[in-house]
């Protein structure tokens, strides 16, 4: 009796551990995946022009789209083997955990607040938040917008800092930059709080906007990816190919085609 119980003990120790196999470690690692797969996926904005936007052949255009490219170029030999997701500011970081995509390259900042659930590459630009308001407008600071109605878009730095810096200050906030800027023309608010470089997309080819000439933040862009170790060889390939890209002037270049200073 004593045998057998033993036996089934036995039995049930080696079921419950697995036999005494070695559990199998699944390490997930995006960019074998992306070598496997011979493609990148990559979300970008298509409204925050010169960063990110269709060109007139309906094409996904701008530095970031150009940026990721080079990258697609430098990991798999092929600036064409990416593909575009558009990307909002307030969906970005949920189609990047879905699996959605790879990677964020979408006028993202690195802030402590979002280094707590994602990684980043190195920056590749450094922007400012500024305000966008009608050519009529008497507004010249941030403080004055205390009272005011600013808009600003969902899921972005401005949300937070504005708040912050202007405490009575009411806010309208809107998924995508044309929305935002159809409200501003339409009278809906007094200022669009955001980064420099958007609103100047923004502002170029309209007299009945301006963009005030005050910046208030430091926003660096980074790439940005899931957290953790499956990122950790993709980010070193990515920040390679910045290296590289910024060592020869690529970047610059770049950057001076569409405009960005
Ligand atoms: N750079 C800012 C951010 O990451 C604003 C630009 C954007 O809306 O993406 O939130």
């Amino acid at each position: 009796m004593l045998k057998k119980v033993l036996l089934l003990l036995c039995f049930v120790v080696l079921t419950c551990c697995g036999c005494g196999k070695k559990t199998e470690e699944i390490t997930v690692n995006t960019l074998n995946e992306i070598t496997k797969r011979d493609e990148i996926i990559v979300g970008v904005k298509t409204d925050t022009y010169p960063f990110g936007y269709y060109d007139e052949k309906g094409h996904f255009a701008g530095y970031d789209a150009t940026l990721a490219r080079l990258i697609a170029r430098g990991i798999l030999g092929s600036d064409k083997k990416v593909k575009f997701v558009p990307v909002t500011a307030s969906d970005r970081m949920m189609k990047l955990y879905s699996g959605d995509i790879d990677m964020i390259i979408a006028t993202m900042s690195v802030t402590p607040k979002r280094q707590e659930i994602l990684d980043f590459s190195a920056s590749y630009y450094t922007a400012g938040q500024a305000i966008l308001v009608r050519s009529d407008s008497n507004i010249k600071t941030l403080k004055e917008l205390n009272g005011k109605r600013a808009i600003i878009i969902f899921g972005s730095t401005s949300e937070s800092s504005l708040r912050t810096a202007v405490p009575n200050v009411g806010i309208i906030g809107y998924k995508t930059y044309t929305d935002a800027y159809k409200a501003l023309k339409a009278g809906k608010a007094d200022a669009i709080v955001s980064d420099d470089t958007i609103l100047l997309g923004l502002a170029l080819k309209d007299d009945s906007v301006k963009l005030l000439p005050k910046r208030y933040t430091k926003e660096l862009y980074a790439v940005a990816f899931r957290k953790g170790s499956e990122s950790k060889e993709l980010i070193k390939a990515v920040n390679k190919v910045i290296e590289i890209e910024t060592k020869n002037g690529n970047l610059i270049k770049i950057r001076n085609s569409f405009g960005i200073k």
